[in-house]
């Protein structure tokens, strides 16, 4: 056995005995009903990797959600973007789960929170409760299921983290597999082959192809024999579905072996948060922008810190070199081990490949490992060292207060700094304008910081870019409220709010002059006040909501409203 083999069966021994260290029986389901998964942790989503499972909830919302462990609240967090509404509990047994776009809190949890909103005058907030202050019980009730957040349909997301390390782990892990049916196999949609050195070539040219396959009895494929010469490399499109799963879901393994040699595995165990936004290195970025379509690759071109992947030292990539005759295997598996393979039979291919020219670009090439720095006018682009994952060629085009930087679907990994030279606008314009990202007809919002004269936003999305002002007030509609009425039996107060400038960043509502807690949901644009009555007074009571832009324009609805106290 040589040594690399060697050092690959170690791994994945090592990775076996990683997985029955996790305590199985430990968690309970957080939810009262049979277990379905909607979505699979590890699964390639948009700039991440899912860092949980998330569990179906009859396309509902308000189902009672449950402490997995003993333990205590250890964080609370309301927000009207991202995980929504999340309660994280921490064990005793070093493990915090995490219970995201939650709809509310459950009565103890729900009183601290609301405290400490009427306390910052915020809706949005960020709690950390002490390990006294909110004790929970195995099994005890703590909030109701929603789709707070930015989630596009009612579930739960669930997260089970290392305490002190935070890194995210696979629930599976923890016996959760046992409650989830999952008979079907991996599917493999689609394999690429991509030449990877300046000569390499595949069936007689230097582009990525498709890797023609045969199904077999078995539900493994075949694939016609590949002709190489150099360095090559793979990437696959594969999904996995759970037995009760409408949607398409990632698998748990990938691994690929040649002759038997294992030369990288993928594997959904774990994760930290702050690589998970490598995914725009490992997947094919520029196919997914052009297609739509996923490809993760089987192979590293140049290096990323992406825990979850194993190669060999040739980091996946296959040589071909004088004679060799190889087969290229790749197994997709999902956690309760369904399997499907491909075999890829390759040959070397002697003949010459005329690279078709490809048009040469006149752009600077833009060196991913330097600090680079461009500047044209009153703007300036900063970009530090390993902002991107390779060199190229960027578009920098400057004029009055319009700037191009942009390239053919390059991801960033970091923010690039965008400053603009603004001494030539009055105090009353400068104070009103943004940076801001030209969307079609649209002009996006970027939050712009004022230094010194200058305007300086932070992006990862290249483009075209334009100064933009805006001194329009946002808008604010009455729902379900009218000047004067009686509302003795509604409870709730509704506002539509909205802003066609630079968007909504704060809302304030006071009845009979007193800040009252207004819960934002940008998805409906609805500003709802959930009526207690101790907070208002028999009879005529006052009410004004304040709504503020980006940069600082307001809007006041005053009005008034009747109602019965018993
Ligand atoms: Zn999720």
């Amino acid at each position: 056995m040589n040594k690399l083999l060697a050092l690959f069966c170690l791994f994945f021994s090592l990775q076996i005995v990683a997985q029955s260290a996790y305590p199985k029986d430990y968690f309970q389901s957080p939810l009262g009903i049979p277990l379905q998964l909607s979505g699979s942790f590890g699964e390639l989503r948009n700039n991440h990797f899912h860092t949980g499972i998330d569990f179906r909830t009859q396309q509902k919302e308000g189902l009672p959600i449950y402490a997995c462990a003993e333990g205590y609240v250890s964080r609370i967090k309301v927000s009207t973007t991202g995980n929504g509404k999340t309660i994280y509990v921490d064990h005793p047994n070093g493990y915090t789960t995490v219970y995201a776009h939650l709809q509310k809190f459950d009565s103890a949890i729900a009183a601290y929170v609301k405290q400490a909103q009427y306390q910052a005058q915020l809706f949005e907030i960020e709690l950390f409760p002490k390990p006294n202050e909110l004790p929970v019980t195995r099994g005890q009730q703590i909030a109701f299921s929603g789709n707070s957040g930015s989630s596009s349909g009612p579930h739960l997301h669930f997260e089970i983290r290392e305490t002190v390390s935070e890194l995210s782990v696979n629930p599976l892990f923890f016996g959760f597999d046992k409650l989830i049916a999952d008979t079907k196999r991996p599917a493999i949609s689609s394999i690429l082959v991509h030449p990877v050195s300046e000569n390499a070539c595949v069936n007689g040219t230097r582009e990525a192809i498709s890797v023609n396959l045969s199904l077999q009895e078995n539900g493994n494929y075949i694939a016609d024999p590949i002709k190489a010469k150099g360095k090559i490399g793979f990437s696959i499109s594969a999904t996995d579905a759970f037995d009760y799963a409408y949607g398409k879901n990632g698998p748990y393994t990938i691994e690929t072996c040649v002759n038997g040699n294992r030369n990288f595995m993928f594997t959904a165990d774990k994760f930290s948060f702050d690589e998970v936004r490598y995914i725009n290195a490992y997947i094919d970025y520029s196919r997914l922008k052009k297609t739509g379509v996923r490809y993760q690759r089987l192979f590293m071109n140049l290096p990323y810190p992406l825990r979850n992947l194993q190669t060999d030292i040739q980091a996946g990539i296959v040589d071909v070199q004088t004679n060799l005759a190889a087969t290229y295997r790749i197994e997709v598996a999902d956690y309760a081990g369904n399997k499907t393979a491909v075999d890829i039979p390759i040959t070397y291919d002697p003949k010459e490949v005329i690279a078709t020219a490809k048009p040469k670009t006149e752009l600077p090439i833009l060196k991913y490992d330097i600090e680079n720095l461009y500047e044209e006018g009153r703007f300036t682009v900063s970009v530090k060292p390993l902002t991107f994952y390779a060199n190229f060629p960027i578009l920098f085009k400057a004029t009055d207060d319009e700037l191009e930087f942009a390239a053919d679907d390059v991801p960033a990994h970091q923010n690039v700094t965008i400053s603009y030279e603004a001494d030539h606008l009055t105090p009353e314009i400068f104070e009103k304008s943004f940076i801001g990202s030209v969307d079609g007809n649209r002009l996006k919002f970027i939050p712009t910081k004022k230094q010194n004269n200058k305007l300086i936003a932070y992006t990862r999305n290249l483009g075209q870019f334009r100064i933009g002002l805006d001194t329009t007030a946002p808008n604010i509609k009455a729902f379900n409220i009218k000047e004067g009425k009686w509302i003795s039996k509604q409870q709730t107060i509704i506002f539509i709010v909205s802003d066609n400038g630079s968007g909504i960043s704060k809302y304030e509502g006071y009845i009979n002059g007193k800040w009252v807690l207004f819960e934002y949901e940008p998805k409906d644009k609805s500003l709802t006040y959930f009526i207690d009555d101790s907070q208002l007074v028999d009879g005529k009571n006052d009410l004004r909501v304040i709504v503020t832009d980006e940069l600082g324009n307001s809007a006041i609805f005053e009005t008034f409203f009747h109602r019965k106290i018993n």
